[in-house]
């Protein structure tokens, strides 16, 4: 992929792996990126998806893409789905390594019963609620199971029963043999199988008990020969439970459990419940919706891939939380879309300018650069004839000090096109401006005079009898407050929800040039921002999301600190 020009900037990280391949603990590297398919993935994913991938792509290794797949409940092949298309989307390819964590469902109750025969588990008939008492809390120290003693033979009878279906959810479950004094509590004789008598989306009716995340996950790296296996800070304390699995079963590689910080965004939430919540209650329109912070909701806003992957490198990976400002992520997307997006015209807010001198039912076309930052983008033609729409706020009736757009007597560029002056002003019965008369200098052609006249100001502006109406959806943060996490107790996300976060504009007038872009093309609209064609975007009907605007928030806040 491009991103290899780039400098890498070293981590921690980096640091192990270096030292792993200088001492010959490893000749190649594999690392996986394994999430639960129990929603969409979100710019928290990217960053583990960008440094899973990347690493491997900068080492010449590989990387998994592992499905996480332990709890039917919660699971579905519809995420499965969009998961996959998600990576691809970010630029990332697992190529043959696509795996899931069900596939392993045989060897891992082979090993459960492995730990068995050692003394190492046992079956508890505590229900869940007791569990939770028996476990005690950070300060004092938990208690034996009544169960704990049972013999090897009844233990294994009883796993094996519950294998076959014999006992009911909550029943009975299988733990591992630890230490119910150990000052860490994921290692207080923790779970590692559950009854769950429901169908799951690969393996069907198979299996009616479930292994839990911490077995699952660590085995799962063993046998999938995992180098290093990075995951978010909070499982720092789920590490010693990690090992003691690969410790104490015959698995075939001793993979390393390496925690970073995870990304937190401003004015966003990052919980997968959350973000399903806001699904189901229809405060967004979908996963989808623009102003999620979630891949596909991304995608559909515009922001290209390559600006996630910028993202990603530029916050990097460190050991202490920190909340990034969504500015950050704006920046980068402007970065890339200042030198990737075609300039273009449209008028958001329009209002009528008729240019009195000009011939009637005349036209004429200019030729316009798509992007001065690319020379290869080529040109296109613009059409001009006596009647266009400006934007509204262009135009002061009485203009403020230092105003250099249009306003009575004052004279502007239109972009690629003439000088015209304005002459007269047109209003309705309650006083709106409706239209306004101006004249134009024929000699100013292109944009300058032969008398090199100065004009400060120039609009963009679309030709009347050409131009495609659209509708334009322009968005705010979704939320209120910037971080999330200083929500107040028994409040919900929606409770912080910014009224402004989408504003639909119908009457916009685009180039007709625009009416036959591809939905998910990206543009500059001059002036205004970076738009993208929608999903439902048709020649027939276009809708174009802005992406950014053009006012770089985070240029600003740099300087001010
Ligand atoms: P859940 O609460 O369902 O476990 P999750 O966000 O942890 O949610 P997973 O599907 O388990 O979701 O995550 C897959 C991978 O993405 C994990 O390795 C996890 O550490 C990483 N990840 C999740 N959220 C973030 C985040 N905000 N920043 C960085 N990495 C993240
Ligand atoms: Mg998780």
């Amino acid at each position: 992929m491009e991103n290899s020009e780039k400098p890498v900037v070293s981590n921690f990280i980096r640091t192990i792996i270096d030292r792993d391949l200088e001492s010959g603990k490893h000749k190649k590297i594999v690392t996986r990126f394994p999430p639960e398919p129990n929603g969409y993935l979100h710019i928290g994913h990217a960053k583990s998806i960008c440094l899973n991938f990347g690493l491997a792509r900068d080492y010449g290794g590989v990387c998994h893409l592992r499905f996480d797949d332990t709890n039917p409940i919660k699971e579905d092949l519809e995420y499965v789905q969009s998961i996959m298309e998600d990576v691809r989307w970010l630029g990332f390819d697992w190529g043959d390594n696509l795996f899931y964590a069900s596939d392993y469902f045989e060897q891992l109750y082979e090993f459960a019963e492995m730990l068995i025969q050692k003394g190492l588990a046992f079956v508890c008939d505590l229900c869940q609620e007791e569990i939770r008492e028996y476990r005690g809390t950070l300060t004092v120290p938990g208690k034996n199971s009544p169960w704990r003693e049972r013999s090897i033979e009844e233990n294994l009878d009883l796993f094996r029963r519950m294998r076959a279906g014999e006992f009911e959810e909550g029943e009975k479950s299988l733990r591992a043999k630890i230490d119910m004094a150990s000052p860490n509590l994921n290692m207080r004789d923790p779970v590692i199988y559950r009854i769950k008598k429901a169908e799951h989306h690969r393996t069907g009716e198979k299996w009616v008990i479930y292994p839990m995340y911490d077995y699952t996950h660590s085995l799962s790296d063993a046998i999938e020969c995992i180098t290093h296996s990075l995951c978010t800070l909070e499982f720092e304390d789920h590490r010693p439970l990690y090992e003691w699995c690969l410790h104490n079963l015959p698995v075939p590689s001793y993979p390393q459990q390496i925690e970073f910080a995870r990304l937190n965004l401003s004015h966003t939430v990052m919980s997968k419940r959350m973000l399903l919540d806001l699904v189901k209650n229809n405060v967004v329109q979908g996963w989808d919706d623009p102003r999620m912070p979630t891949i596909a909701g991304m995608r559909r806003r515009g922001f290209p891939p390559a600006a996630i992957r910028d993202f990603a490198d530029r916050i990097g990976v460190a050991k202490a939380s920190s909340l990034v400002d969504f500015e950050l992520l704006q920046f980068c997307v402007r970065e890339d879309l200042n030198q990737n997006a075609k300039r273009v015209m449209a008028v958001l807010d329009p209002i009528l300018l008729t240019i009195e001198n000009y011939p009637e039912n005349s036209f004429e076309e200019f030729e316009a650069i798509n992007n001065p930052e690319d020379p290869d983008a080529g040109t296109r033609m613009i059409p001009f004839g006596k009647q266009l729409y400006i934007e509204r706020e262009d135009f002061a009736e009485e203009p403020p000090k230092g105003w250099f757009r249009l306003s009575p007597g004052a004279e502007v560029r239109l972009k690629h096109a003439y000088y015209v002056t304005c002459k007269e002003v047109i209003k309705d019965a309650q006083g709106k401006i409706t239209e306004i008369i101006c004249t134009h200098d024929p000699q100013s052609r292109g944009g300058s005079t032969p008398d090199k006249r100065r004009v400060k100001g120039t609009i963009h502006w679309v030709s009347a009898a050409h131009a495609a109406d659209a509708e334009v959806r322009l968005y705010e943060q979704l939320f209120t407050l910037a971080d999330m996490s200083e929500m107040e107790e028994g409040k919900a996300p929606e409770d912080y929800m910014n009224p402004e976060s989408l504003k639909v504009l119908t009457h916009c007038k685009i180039e007709p040039s625009l009416a036959s872009a591809e939905k998910g093309e990206r543009f500059q609209f001059l002036r205004q921002g970076y738009f993208c064609a929608d999903l439902d975007h048709s020649p027939e009907k276009p809708v174009f999301n802005r992406i950014v605007t053009l006012k770089d928030g985070w240029a600003r806040q740099q300087r001010k600190q």
